[in-house]
Protein backbone atom coordinates (compact mmCIF):
# COMPACT_ATOMS: atom_id res chain seq x y z
CA UNK A 1 0.00 0.00 0.00
CA UNK A 2 1.80 3.73 -0.96
CA UNK A 3 0.73 6.49 0.94
CA UNK A 4 -0.54 9.42 -0.20
CA UNK A 5 -3.07 10.75 1.61
CA UNK A 6 -2.71 10.86 5.86
CA UNK A 7 -5.86 11.43 8.06
CA UNK A 8 -5.08 12.22 11.55
CA UNK A 9 -8.75 11.70 13.19
CA UNK A 10 -8.54 13.79 16.74
CA UNK A 11 -6.77 17.25 18.38
CA UNK A 12 -5.64 16.37 21.11
CA UNK A 13 -1.90 16.02 22.04
CA UNK A 14 -1.85 13.38 20.34
CA UNK A 15 -3.26 14.43 16.91
CA UNK A 16 -1.34 17.89 16.90
CA UNK A 17 2.25 15.85 17.91
CA UNK A 18 1.41 13.38 15.03
CA UNK A 19 0.52 15.58 12.59
CA UNK A 20 3.59 17.89 13.21
CA UNK A 21 5.93 14.86 12.79
CA UNK A 22 4.13 13.37 10.00
CA UNK A 23 4.47 17.18 8.14
CA UNK A 24 8.42 17.15 9.18
CA UNK A 25 9.19 13.80 7.39
CA UNK A 26 6.95 12.93 4.69
CA UNK A 27 7.51 14.85 1.14
CA UNK A 28 5.54 17.78 0.43
CA UNK A 29 3.18 16.35 -1.78
CA UNK A 30 1.92 13.86 1.01
CA UNK A 31 -1.31 15.34 2.59
CA UNK A 32 -1.08 15.22 6.41
CA UNK A 33 -5.17 16.63 7.37
CA UNK A 34 -6.06 16.69 10.95
CA UNK A 35 -9.95 16.21 12.09
CA UNK A 36 -11.30 17.10 15.16
CA UNK A 37 -14.44 17.93 16.93
CA UNK A 38 -14.05 21.46 18.89
CA UNK A 39 -17.65 20.05 20.56
CA UNK A 40 -16.18 17.18 22.15
CA UNK A 41 -12.91 18.59 22.72
CA UNK A 42 -9.31 17.06 24.58
CA UNK A 43 -9.00 14.91 27.68
CA UNK A 44 -7.77 18.18 29.46
CA UNK A 45 -5.48 16.80 32.05
CA UNK A 46 -1.77 15.06 30.67
CA UNK A 47 0.53 18.26 32.77
CA UNK A 48 3.73 16.93 33.34
CA UNK A 49 5.75 15.95 31.16
CA UNK A 50 9.47 13.44 30.83
CA UNK A 51 12.30 15.02 29.47
CA UNK A 52 11.54 14.13 25.60
CA UNK A 53 8.73 17.04 25.38
CA UNK A 54 10.81 19.67 25.60
CA UNK A 55 13.60 17.56 23.21
CA UNK A 56 10.97 16.93 20.87
CA UNK A 57 9.04 20.23 20.54
CA UNK A 58 12.73 22.06 20.18
CA UNK A 59 15.38 19.85 18.73
CA UNK A 60 13.10 17.87 16.66
CA UNK A 61 10.22 19.83 15.68
CA UNK A 62 12.37 22.81 15.93
CA UNK A 63 9.69 25.00 17.89
CA UNK A 64 11.31 28.14 19.21
CA UNK A 65 11.41 27.71 22.99
CA UNK A 66 11.39 31.69 23.85
CA UNK A 67 7.83 31.62 21.56
CA UNK A 68 7.02 28.47 23.37
CA UNK A 69 6.93 30.08 26.91
CA UNK A 70 5.53 32.67 25.87
CA UNK A 71 2.55 30.92 24.24
CA UNK A 72 2.36 27.93 26.66
CA UNK A 73 3.79 29.33 29.59
CA UNK A 74 5.03 26.13 31.25
CA UNK A 75 7.49 25.52 34.14
CA UNK A 76 10.14 23.05 34.91
CA UNK A 77 10.44 19.39 36.15
CA UNK A 78 13.32 18.03 37.29
CA UNK A 79 11.85 15.06 38.59
CA UNK A 80 9.33 13.56 41.01
CA UNK A 81 9.53 13.96 44.92
CA UNK A 82 7.86 10.51 46.47
CA UNK A 83 5.91 10.82 49.91
CA UNK A 84 5.70 7.10 49.36
CA UNK A 85 6.75 4.05 51.20
CA UNK A 86 7.13 4.16 54.74
CA UNK A 87 10.56 5.44 55.09
CA UNK A 88 11.79 9.43 54.25
CA UNK A 89 10.65 11.07 51.15
CA UNK A 90 12.67 10.91 47.73
CA UNK A 91 13.21 11.99 44.63
CA UNK A 92 13.12 10.32 41.22
CA UNK A 93 15.11 12.67 39.30
CA UNK A 94 15.68 12.30 35.05
CA UNK A 95 19.14 12.57 35.62
CA UNK A 96 20.53 9.31 37.21
CA UNK A 97 21.28 9.19 40.55
CA UNK A 98 22.59 5.54 41.95
CA UNK A 99 23.71 3.57 39.16
CA UNK A 100 25.98 5.37 38.42
CA UNK A 101 29.83 5.49 39.52
CA UNK A 102 32.15 8.66 41.21
CA UNK A 103 35.92 8.80 40.20
CA UNK A 104 36.32 8.78 44.53
CA UNK A 105 39.38 6.33 45.23
CA UNK A 106 37.43 4.75 47.80
CA UNK A 107 33.80 4.81 46.41
CA UNK A 108 34.31 1.86 43.73
CA UNK A 109 30.70 0.67 43.48
CA UNK A 110 27.45 2.53 41.73
CA UNK A 111 26.31 5.05 44.31
CA UNK A 112 23.46 2.89 44.97
CA UNK A 113 25.29 0.97 47.37
CA UNK A 114 25.89 4.10 49.77
CA UNK A 115 22.37 5.49 50.07
CA UNK A 116 20.18 3.19 51.26
CA UNK A 117 19.31 5.44 54.57
CA UNK A 118 19.11 9.09 52.39
CA UNK A 119 18.50 9.51 48.85
CA UNK A 120 18.58 13.10 48.50
CA UNK A 121 22.14 14.36 49.22
CA UNK A 122 24.20 13.22 46.82
CA UNK A 123 22.60 14.03 43.82
CA UNK A 124 22.72 17.81 42.11
CA UNK A 125 19.38 17.85 41.43
CA UNK A 126 17.90 16.17 44.41
CA UNK A 127 19.39 18.85 46.47
CA UNK A 128 18.06 21.77 43.64
CA UNK A 129 14.43 20.24 44.55
CA UNK A 130 15.62 20.40 47.95
CA UNK A 131 16.43 23.96 47.96
CA UNK A 132 13.66 24.41 44.88
CA UNK A 133 15.84 25.54 42.48
CA UNK A 134 15.28 24.88 38.79
CA UNK A 135 18.30 25.38 37.71
CA UNK A 136 22.36 25.62 39.22
CA UNK A 137 23.60 29.54 39.30
CA UNK A 138 26.21 30.60 36.75
CA UNK A 139 29.17 32.91 38.18
CA UNK A 140 27.14 35.91 36.48
CA UNK A 141 24.38 35.21 38.33
CA UNK A 142 22.07 33.85 35.26
CA UNK A 143 20.57 30.40 35.89
CA UNK A 144 22.48 27.61 34.23
CA UNK A 145 19.63 25.80 31.92
CA UNK A 146 21.35 22.34 31.61
CA UNK A 147 20.59 19.26 32.39
CA UNK A 148 17.64 16.80 32.43
CA UNK A 149 13.82 18.57 32.80
CA UNK A 150 10.49 18.19 31.47
CA UNK A 151 7.72 20.89 31.45
CA UNK A 152 4.93 21.28 33.67
CA UNK A 153 2.26 22.57 31.22
CA UNK A 154 -1.92 23.40 30.82
CA UNK A 155 -2.93 20.12 28.36
CA UNK A 156 -5.76 22.82 27.07
CA UNK A 157 -2.63 25.69 26.47
CA UNK A 158 -0.13 23.18 25.08
CA UNK A 159 -3.28 21.92 22.66
CA UNK A 160 -4.26 25.28 22.12
CA UNK A 161 -0.61 26.18 20.88
CA UNK A 162 0.34 23.24 18.85
CA UNK A 163 -3.01 23.78 16.88
CA UNK A 164 -1.93 27.53 15.62
CA UNK A 165 1.13 25.69 14.34
CA UNK A 166 0.60 22.85 12.36
CA UNK A 167 -1.72 25.27 10.86
CA UNK A 168 1.26 27.58 10.05
CA UNK A 169 3.35 24.26 8.97
CA UNK A 170 0.53 23.60 6.17
CA UNK A 171 -1.10 21.08 8.16
CA UNK A 172 -4.98 21.32 6.86
CA UNK A 173 -7.55 21.43 9.81
CA UNK A 174 -11.44 20.12 9.97
CA UNK A 175 -13.62 21.04 12.73
CA UNK A 176 -16.26 18.24 12.64
CA UNK A 177 -17.63 15.36 14.29
CA UNK A 178 -17.13 12.21 12.89
CA UNK A 179 -20.65 10.07 12.94
CA UNK A 180 -19.95 6.83 11.29
CA UNK A 181 -17.04 4.66 9.91
CA UNK A 182 -17.32 2.51 7.04
CA UNK A 183 -14.34 -0.21 6.90
CA UNK A 184 -13.45 -3.09 4.51
CA UNK A 185 -11.02 -6.03 4.26
CA UNK A 186 -8.46 -3.62 3.65
CA UNK A 187 -9.10 -1.29 6.75
CA UNK A 188 -10.98 1.72 7.16
CA UNK A 189 -12.57 3.64 3.80
CA UNK A 190 -14.25 6.80 4.81
CA UNK A 191 -15.87 8.46 7.88
CA UNK A 192 -18.94 10.46 7.72
CA UNK A 193 -19.17 13.45 9.01
CA UNK A 194 -21.77 15.33 11.18
CA UNK A 195 -21.65 17.87 8.94
CA UNK A 196 -22.57 15.57 5.56
CA UNK A 197 -19.47 15.52 4.08
CA UNK A 198 -17.16 12.34 4.38
CA UNK A 199 -13.67 11.85 4.05
CA UNK A 200 -11.23 9.16 2.95
CA UNK A 201 -7.57 8.64 3.53
CA UNK A 202 -4.97 6.32 2.63
CA UNK A 203 -3.84 5.98 6.14
CA UNK A 204 -5.74 7.09 8.81
CA UNK A 205 -3.92 7.95 12.78
CA UNK A 206 -6.32 7.35 15.14
CA UNK A 207 -5.71 9.80 18.19
CA UNK A 208 -9.53 10.17 19.04
CA UNK A 209 -8.39 9.48 22.53
CA UNK A 210 -9.72 6.49 24.84
CA UNK A 211 -12.68 6.20 22.49
CA UNK A 212 -10.70 4.70 19.77
CA UNK A 213 -12.86 5.27 17.27
CA UNK A 214 -11.19 3.33 14.36
CA UNK A 215 -8.63 1.19 15.90
CA UNK A 216 -10.79 -0.07 18.89
CA UNK A 217 -14.22 0.77 17.86
CA UNK A 218 -14.40 0.06 14.23
CA UNK A 219 -11.82 -2.67 13.81
CA UNK A 220 -12.45 -4.44 17.09
CA UNK A 221 -8.33 -4.86 17.88
CA UNK A 222 -8.44 -6.40 21.52
CA UNK A 223 -7.71 -5.01 24.51
CA UNK A 224 -4.78 -6.36 26.53
CA UNK A 225 -5.39 -5.04 30.26
CA UNK A 226 -2.78 -4.47 32.99
CA UNK A 227 -5.07 -4.87 35.46
CA UNK A 228 -3.08 -7.33 37.43
CA UNK A 229 -0.48 -4.42 38.53
CA UNK A 230 -2.60 -1.56 38.15
CA UNK A 231 -5.46 -1.33 40.34
CA UNK A 232 -6.22 2.01 39.77
CA UNK A 233 -9.58 3.37 37.37
CA UNK A 234 -10.29 6.86 38.26
CA UNK A 235 -9.25 10.50 39.06
CA UNK A 236 -10.57 13.42 40.56
CA UNK A 237 -8.56 16.40 39.58
CA UNK A 238 -8.90 20.33 41.18
CA UNK A 239 -6.82 22.77 41.71
CA UNK A 240 -6.64 26.52 42.92
CA UNK A 241 -5.13 29.53 41.75
CA UNK A 242 -1.93 30.13 43.12
CA UNK A 243 -0.93 32.82 46.39
CA UNK A 244 2.44 32.77 48.00
CA UNK A 245 3.46 28.97 47.66
CA UNK A 246 6.60 28.68 45.63
CA UNK A 247 6.72 27.02 42.33
CA UNK A 248 8.51 24.37 43.02
CA UNK A 249 10.47 22.31 40.28
CA UNK A 250 8.87 19.00 40.65
CA UNK A 251 5.95 17.08 40.48
CA UNK A 252 4.73 15.34 43.68
CA UNK A 253 3.47 12.49 44.54
CA UNK A 254 2.16 11.02 47.56
CA UNK A 255 -0.02 7.95 49.21
CA UNK A 256 -4.00 8.26 49.67
CA UNK A 257 -6.11 6.00 51.06
CA UNK A 258 -6.64 4.14 47.94
CA UNK A 259 -4.36 5.87 45.47
CA UNK A 260 -2.09 8.64 45.09
CA UNK A 261 -2.43 11.81 44.83
CA UNK A 262 0.11 14.44 42.25
CA UNK A 263 1.08 18.17 42.78
CA UNK A 264 1.70 20.02 39.68
CA UNK A 265 3.08 23.33 39.90
CA UNK A 266 1.94 25.88 36.88
CA UNK A 267 2.67 29.53 37.30
CA UNK A 268 -0.63 30.80 38.37
CA UNK A 269 -1.90 28.03 39.60
CA UNK A 270 -1.57 24.31 41.44
CA UNK A 271 -3.20 21.58 40.09
CA UNK A 272 -3.94 18.62 42.16
CA UNK A 273 -5.64 14.90 40.96
CA UNK A 274 -6.74 11.45 43.56
CA UNK A 275 -6.46 8.82 41.45
CA UNK A 276 -8.01 5.80 42.71
CA UNK A 277 -8.98 2.73 42.93
CA UNK A 278 -13.32 2.16 42.48
CA UNK A 279 -13.23 -1.46 44.18
CA UNK A 280 -11.67 0.36 47.13
CA UNK A 281 -13.13 3.52 47.61
CA UNK A 282 -16.84 5.23 46.31
CA UNK A 283 -16.48 8.55 44.10
CA UNK A 284 -17.95 10.31 46.74
CA UNK A 285 -15.24 9.41 49.18
CA UNK A 286 -12.35 9.75 47.48
CA UNK A 287 -14.06 13.58 46.67
CA UNK A 288 -14.34 13.92 50.37
CA UNK A 289 -10.24 12.69 51.11
CA UNK A 290 -9.23 14.84 48.08
CA UNK A 291 -11.37 18.09 49.14
CA UNK A 292 -10.21 17.19 53.29
CA UNK A 293 -6.32 17.52 52.43
CA UNK A 294 -6.68 20.36 49.89
CA UNK A 295 -8.71 22.57 51.46
CA UNK A 296 -8.26 25.58 49.01
CA UNK A 297 -9.37 23.22 45.64
CA UNK A 298 -12.35 24.84 43.78
CA UNK A 299 -14.09 22.86 41.00
CA UNK A 300 -13.33 19.35 40.95
CA UNK A 301 -13.68 16.65 37.58
CA UNK A 302 -13.70 12.91 37.82
CA UNK A 303 -12.32 11.37 34.76
CA UNK A 304 -12.42 7.57 34.36
CA UNK A 305 -9.92 4.93 32.73
CA UNK A 306 -8.71 1.80 31.47
CA UNK A 307 -5.28 0.77 32.27
CA UNK A 308 -3.76 -1.23 29.44
CA UNK A 309 -3.02 -1.16 25.40
CA UNK A 310 -4.40 -2.48 22.28
CA UNK A 311 -2.66 -5.94 21.31
CA UNK A 312 -1.44 -3.88 17.87
CA UNK A 313 -1.53 -0.24 17.57
CA UNK A 314 -1.04 -0.63 13.55
CA UNK A 315 -3.67 -2.66 11.80
CA UNK A 316 -4.57 -2.26 8.04
CA UNK A 317 -4.58 1.59 7.55
CA UNK A 318 -5.55 2.44 10.65
CA UNK A 319 -1.89 3.30 13.39
CA UNK A 320 -2.98 5.22 17.22
CA UNK A 321 -1.31 7.16 18.68
CA UNK A 322 -2.07 8.31 22.02
CA UNK A 323 -4.85 7.16 24.69
CA UNK A 324 -6.55 5.71 21.86
CA UNK A 325 -3.18 3.28 21.61
CA UNK A 326 -2.49 2.83 25.30
CA UNK A 327 -2.64 4.75 28.80
CA UNK A 328 -1.53 4.04 32.37
CA UNK A 329 -2.12 6.03 34.97
CA UNK A 330 -0.04 9.34 35.21
CA UNK A 331 2.04 8.08 38.06
CA UNK A 332 5.51 8.77 36.14
CA UNK A 333 3.81 10.83 33.58
CA UNK A 334 4.56 9.13 30.79
CA UNK A 335 1.88 9.64 27.86
CA UNK A 336 3.26 12.28 25.96
CA UNK A 337 6.88 11.41 26.40
CA UNK A 338 5.51 7.59 24.76
CA UNK A 339 2.84 9.69 22.10
CA UNK A 340 6.64 11.64 21.09
CA UNK A 341 8.70 8.57 20.44
CA UNK A 342 5.61 7.15 18.45
CA UNK A 343 4.77 10.20 16.22
CA UNK A 344 8.81 9.91 15.52
CA UNK A 345 8.98 6.16 14.65
CA UNK A 346 5.44 6.04 12.58
CA UNK A 347 6.63 9.42 10.58
CA UNK A 348 10.13 8.33 9.95
CA UNK A 349 8.66 4.69 9.01
CA UNK A 350 6.64 6.14 6.39
CA UNK A 351 9.50 8.41 5.14
CA UNK A 352 12.05 5.36 4.90
CA UNK A 353 9.74 2.99 2.97
CA UNK A 354 10.31 4.58 -0.72
CA UNK A 355 6.87 6.32 -1.86
CA UNK A 356 5.53 6.09 2.19
CA UNK A 357 4.55 1.93 1.43
CA UNK A 358 3.63 0.49 4.04
CA UNK A 359 4.64 -3.30 4.40
CA UNK A 360 3.73 -6.06 6.70
CA UNK A 361 6.94 -5.70 8.26
CA UNK A 362 6.83 -1.81 9.16
CA UNK A 363 3.49 -2.40 10.93
CA UNK A 364 4.98 -5.57 12.92
CA UNK A 365 7.87 -3.66 13.96
CA UNK A 366 6.12 -0.98 15.42
CA UNK A 367 3.58 -2.96 17.00
CA UNK A 368 6.29 -4.86 18.16
CA UNK A 369 7.74 -1.14 19.72
CA UNK A 370 4.16 0.17 21.11
CA UNK A 371 3.98 -3.19 22.82
CA UNK A 372 7.44 -3.09 24.56
CA UNK A 373 6.64 0.92 24.63
CA UNK A 374 3.43 0.28 26.93
CA UNK A 375 4.53 -2.76 28.88
CA UNK A 376 7.74 -0.91 29.86
CA UNK A 377 5.99 1.77 31.81
CA UNK A 378 3.76 -1.01 33.70
CA UNK A 379 6.44 -2.96 34.60
CA UNK A 380 7.93 -0.03 36.21
CA UNK A 381 4.96 1.79 37.79
CA UNK A 382 3.85 -2.13 39.28
CA UNK A 383 6.98 -1.68 41.36
CA UNK A 384 5.58 1.91 43.24
CA UNK A 385 2.88 -0.55 44.28
CA UNK A 386 4.34 -3.92 45.44
CA UNK A 387 6.74 -2.18 47.62
CA UNK A 388 4.76 0.75 49.25
CA UNK A 389 4.29 0.12 53.02
CA UNK A 390 3.12 3.48 54.14
CA UNK A 391 -0.62 2.42 54.62
CA UNK A 392 -2.20 -0.45 56.33
CA UNK A 393 -5.39 -0.56 54.41
CA UNK A 394 -7.34 -2.93 52.12
CA UNK A 395 -6.13 -1.18 48.97
CA UNK A 396 -2.41 -1.00 49.94
CA UNK A 397 -2.73 -4.47 51.51
CA UNK A 398 -3.79 -5.59 48.01
CA UNK A 399 -1.27 -4.05 46.42
CA UNK A 400 1.37 -5.26 48.06
CA UNK A 401 0.35 -9.02 48.00
CA UNK A 402 -1.14 -9.30 45.16
CA UNK A 403 -0.03 -6.90 42.33
CA UNK A 404 1.94 -8.80 39.51
CA UNK A 405 5.44 -7.30 39.01
CA UNK A 406 5.03 -8.25 34.90
CA UNK A 407 8.87 -7.79 33.49
CA UNK A 408 10.21 -5.82 36.30
CA UNK A 409 10.40 -9.19 38.23
CA UNK A 410 13.53 -10.21 37.40
CA UNK A 411 15.06 -6.82 38.10
CA UNK A 412 13.99 -7.12 41.62
CA UNK A 413 14.96 -10.71 42.41
CA UNK A 414 18.53 -9.43 40.72
CA UNK A 415 18.53 -6.31 43.26
CA UNK A 416 17.51 -8.31 46.19
CA UNK A 417 20.47 -10.55 45.87
CA UNK A 418 23.13 -8.27 44.78
CA UNK A 419 22.06 -4.61 45.79
CA UNK A 420 22.10 -2.26 43.33
CA UNK A 421 24.49 -3.51 40.69
CA UNK A 422 24.81 -2.46 37.11
CA UNK A 423 27.28 -5.53 36.04
CA UNK A 424 24.60 -7.10 34.28
CA UNK A 425 22.37 -3.73 32.53
CA UNK A 426 22.95 -4.71 29.58
CA UNK A 427 20.49 -8.11 30.39
CA UNK A 428 18.55 -6.39 32.99
CA UNK A 429 17.59 -3.31 31.39
CA UNK A 430 14.89 -3.11 28.04
CA UNK A 431 16.62 -0.45 25.86
CA UNK A 432 13.10 0.75 25.34
CA UNK A 433 12.14 1.47 29.04
CA UNK A 434 12.38 4.65 29.88
CA UNK A 435 13.63 4.48 33.20
CA UNK A 436 16.80 2.86 32.59
CA UNK A 437 18.11 0.27 35.67
CA UNK A 438 18.27 3.47 37.67
CA UNK A 439 14.98 4.20 37.70
CA UNK A 440 13.95 0.56 39.02
CA UNK A 441 17.07 1.04 41.85
CA UNK A 442 15.95 4.62 43.07
CA UNK A 443 11.95 3.53 43.52
CA UNK A 444 14.01 0.29 45.50
CA UNK A 445 15.85 1.95 47.54
CA UNK A 446 13.39 4.68 47.84
CA UNK A 447 11.20 2.67 49.09
CA UNK A 448 13.22 0.48 51.62
CA UNK A 449 13.27 -2.76 50.27
CA UNK A 450 16.34 -4.37 51.57
CA UNK A 451 18.84 -5.95 49.74
CA UNK A 452 21.85 -8.73 50.58
CA UNK A 453 24.75 -6.14 50.29
CA UNK A 454 23.14 -3.46 52.71
CA UNK A 455 25.95 -4.08 55.57
CA UNK A 456 29.17 -4.15 52.80
CA UNK A 457 30.27 -0.63 52.75
CA UNK A 458 33.28 -0.13 54.83
CA UNK A 459 33.99 2.59 57.02
CA UNK A 460 35.95 4.05 54.45
CA UNK A 461 33.69 4.25 52.37
CA UNK A 462 30.69 5.47 54.11
CA UNK A 463 33.01 8.18 55.23
CA UNK A 464 34.14 9.40 51.14
CA UNK A 465 30.49 8.81 50.55
CA UNK A 466 29.53 11.53 53.40
CA UNK A 467 32.31 13.65 52.28
CA UNK A 468 30.09 13.32 48.77
CA UNK A 469 26.72 14.27 50.04
CA UNK A 470 28.53 17.51 51.75
CA UNK A 471 30.25 18.53 48.97
CA UNK A 472 27.31 18.53 46.65
CA UNK A 473 24.66 19.97 48.67
CA UNK A 474 27.68 23.00 48.83
CA UNK A 475 27.89 22.79 45.05
CA UNK A 476 24.10 22.97 44.41
CA UNK A 477 23.59 25.63 47.45
CA UNK A 478 23.38 28.57 44.76
CA UNK A 479 20.62 27.63 42.55
CA UNK A 480 17.89 29.52 40.54
CA UNK A 481 14.32 29.16 41.41
CA UNK A 482 11.60 28.74 38.95
CA UNK A 483 10.09 32.46 39.26
CA UNK A 484 13.16 33.69 38.62
CA UNK A 485 14.44 31.51 36.04
CA UNK A 486 11.06 32.33 33.95
CA UNK A 487 11.89 35.84 34.11
CA UNK A 488 15.04 35.55 32.73
CA UNK A 489 14.02 33.24 29.86
CA UNK A 490 11.52 36.16 28.82
CA UNK A 491 14.60 38.24 28.77
CA UNK A 492 15.86 39.85 25.28
CA UNK A 493 18.86 37.48 25.33
CA UNK A 494 17.82 34.42 26.32
CA UNK A 495 17.97 31.22 23.88
CA UNK A 496 17.40 27.75 24.20
CA UNK A 497 19.95 25.06 24.20
CA UNK A 498 20.02 21.44 24.14
CA UNK A 499 19.87 19.54 27.32
CA UNK A 500 22.89 17.27 28.36
CA UNK A 501 23.06 14.55 30.46
CA UNK A 502 24.98 15.10 33.75
CA UNK A 503 25.77 13.70 37.05
CA UNK A 504 27.09 15.84 39.51
CA UNK A 505 28.56 18.01 37.07
CA UNK A 506 31.64 19.69 38.25
CA UNK A 507 31.94 17.77 41.59
C1 LIG B 1 -6.13 11.69 35.01
C2 LIG B 1 -5.11 11.77 33.91
C3 LIG B 1 -3.91 12.45 34.12
C4 LIG B 1 -2.93 12.49 33.12
N1 LIG B 1 -1.74 13.10 33.37
C5 LIG B 1 -0.76 13.03 32.46
C6 LIG B 1 0.52 13.60 32.71
O1 LIG B 1 0.76 14.22 33.75
N2 LIG B 1 1.48 13.47 31.76
C7 LIG B 1 1.25 12.83 30.58
O2 LIG B 1 2.18 12.70 29.78
N3 LIG B 1 0.04 12.34 30.30
C8 LIG B 1 -0.96 12.41 31.20
N4 LIG B 1 -2.19 11.90 30.90
C9 LIG B 1 -2.44 11.39 29.55
C10 LIG B 1 -2.77 12.59 28.62
O3 LIG B 1 -4.01 13.12 28.93
C11 LIG B 1 -2.78 12.17 27.18
O4 LIG B 1 -1.68 11.37 26.91
C12 LIG B 1 -2.67 13.33 26.22
O5 LIG B 1 -3.43 14.42 26.61
C13 LIG B 1 -3.09 12.88 24.85
O6 LIG B 1 -4.47 12.72 24.74
P1 LIG B 1 -5.03 12.34 23.33
O7 LIG B 1 -4.62 13.37 22.34
O8 LIG B 1 -4.69 10.93 23.04
O9 LIG B 1 -6.62 12.39 23.54
P2 LIG B 1 -7.61 13.62 23.72
O10 LIG B 1 -6.99 14.81 24.33
O11 LIG B 1 -8.84 13.06 24.37
O12 LIG B 1 -7.98 14.02 22.22
C14 LIG B 1 -8.90 13.29 21.46
C15 LIG B 1 -9.26 14.08 20.20
O13 LIG B 1 -10.11 13.29 19.38
C16 LIG B 1 -11.21 14.07 18.96
N5 LIG B 1 -12.36 13.20 18.72
C17 LIG B 1 -12.81 12.20 19.51
N6 LIG B 1 -13.92 11.65 18.96
C18 LIG B 1 -14.15 12.33 17.80
C19 LIG B 1 -15.13 12.25 16.78
N7 LIG B 1 -16.15 11.38 16.85
N8 LIG B 1 -15.05 13.11 15.75
C20 LIG B 1 -14.05 14.01 15.65
N9 LIG B 1 -13.09 14.13 16.59
C21 LIG B 1 -13.15 13.30 17.64
C22 LIG B 1 -11.43 15.05 20.11
O14 LIG B 1 -12.16 16.18 19.68
C23 LIG B 1 -10.00 15.37 20.49
O15 LIG B 1 -9.53 16.40 19.64
C24 LIG B 1 -3.20 11.87 31.87
C25 LIG B 1 -4.42 11.25 31.64
C26 LIG B 1 -5.37 11.19 32.65
C27 LIG B 1 -6.68 10.48 32.38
Amino acid sequence: MTTQDVLVLGGGTAGFLAALALKKELPPHIGVRVLHSSKIGTIGVGEGSLRQLPEFLHSYLGIDARRFFAEVQPTWKLGIRFRWGAGADFDYSFTPQVCVTHPHPDLSRPLGFYCFDNLREHSVTSVLMDNEHAFLRAPDGSPLMEGNYGYHMDNRKLAAFLERYALEQGIELLDDEVREVSADADGVRTLALASGQSVRADLFVDCSGFRSLLLGDTLGEPFVSYRSSLFCDRAVIGGWQRTQEPVRPYTVSETMDCGWCWQIEHEDRINRGYVYASDFISDEDAEAEFRAKNPHITDTAMVRFRSGRYRRAWVKNVVAIGNSAGFVEPLEATAIAAICSAAKMLAQTLAQAGDCAVRDSNRDIFNRYNERSWDTIADFLAVHYRFNTRMDNAFWRSCVNEVDLRGAQPIVDYYRDNGPCNHWQLILEDPLCRFRLDGYYTLLLGQGVAHAQLDTPSARERDAFAQLQKATVQYAARGVGVTEALGAVRGEHWQWRPQHFGVNPGI
